[in-house]
């Protein structure tokens, strides 16, 4: 259709889709100076224990915030990270921060950690080295990490590759880290998923227990019920997210849901507010 509209090389991208396309190159380049330019943190949510009220884990979420501008949203640029190979680097430094700030949370709270990775990292072979090593060097003991990865990061990939993750994945698994399946529920085959990856938790999507209109709505109750139900018979650990309303924590206790996230708890702050976070724990008095 570009042709159609003339010679111009100009015209071979729609406007908006070559507006779209200097926006992606100018965030990479910034974006490769990012933590050199020391624009990285990791902020800090908390994951709920239900039952007790205390804080179960904190997962790390990073931030950018180029020197010269507003902050961009994870959402934006990991998607760039990942497209450039960035993510390896930008994924290291995550991890190695993550598990500096949360060391000594572990061992005067006993909170486990929990990571995002992406599927690049997961196809470097040193990956498992790298993390026991990293967890060796600070005296965080393994069973304190979790890992969290997404189904689609697996669609790319090719069943040789998928094998290749899989066998990754168990070998964590071996050593005491745990893994969890981040948005569970919004891919196309995530109980086709389950019955093959070596998986410890899953991480149930908001969309699913996100009531459309009041927290009783009788099919949230009904969908969240049973992928509790399933989680739990399958022998995995559940963390609902995205939990923002008494109403919904009320739910999940009720229906024995062990952990949850949420704004309602908290959303996601600095590393150096987490210390008074511990210390203001249980959190019954919000459910
Ligand atoms: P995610 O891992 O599923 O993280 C949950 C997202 O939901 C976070 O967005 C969090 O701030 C947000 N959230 C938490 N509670 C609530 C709530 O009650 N309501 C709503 N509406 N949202 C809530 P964030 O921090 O913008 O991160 C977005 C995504 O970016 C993450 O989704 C994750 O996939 C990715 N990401 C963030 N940090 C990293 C990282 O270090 N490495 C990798 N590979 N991906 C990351
Ligand atoms: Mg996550
Ligand atoms: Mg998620
Ligand atoms: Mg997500």
């Amino acid at each position: 259709t570009a042709k159609a509209h003339g010679k111009n090389h100009t015209t071979l991208f729609h406007p908006d889709l070559r507006t779209a396309h200097l926006h992606h190159t100018t965030l990479a380049t910034g974006l490769r100076h990012a933590r050199t330019r020391g624009e990285l943190t990791l902020h800090y949510q908390p994951v709920i224990d239900l039952a007790t009220g205390t804080t179960h884990a904190l997962e790390a979420l990073l931030r950018w915030t180029p020197t010269a501008g507003r902050p961009i949203p994870p959402d934006v640029f990991i998607p760039i990270a990942e497209n450039t190979g960035l993510i390896t680097d930008l994924g290291h430094w995550a991890l190695t921060q993550a598990i500096t700030d949360a060391t000594p949370w572990h061992h005067h709270h006993g909170t486990a950690l929990t990571v995002n990775i992406s599927g690049r990292q997961l196809r470097d072979p040193a990956f498992p080295h790298t993390v026991l090593d990293t967890l060796a060097r600070h005296h965080l003991p393994p069973h304190a990490l979790i890992l969290e990865i997404t189904e689609s990061m697996l669609l790319a990939t090719t069943p040789t590759e998928t094998q290749r993750i899989t066998t990754l994945l168990s070998d964590l698994r071996t050593h005491g880290i745990r893994i969890a399946l981040d948005d569970f529920g919004t891919g196309y085959s995530s109980l086709a998923y389950l019955r093959t990856l070596p998986v410890d938790i899953l991480k149930i999507d908001r969309s699913f227990t996100t009531p459309p209109t009041a927290a009783d709505h009788p099919q949230t109750r009904a969908f969240t019920k049973a992928i509790l139900e399933l989680s739990a018979s399958l022998g995995l650990d559940t963390i609902v997210e995205g939990v923002e309303t008494p109403d919904q924590a009320a739910l999940l206790r009720q229906l024995g849901a062990p952990h949850a996230q949420g704004y309602l708890f908290s959303p996601p702050v600095p590393a150096p507010h987490i210390d008074e976070l511990l210390h203001t724990t249980p959190w019954q008095h919000v459910a």
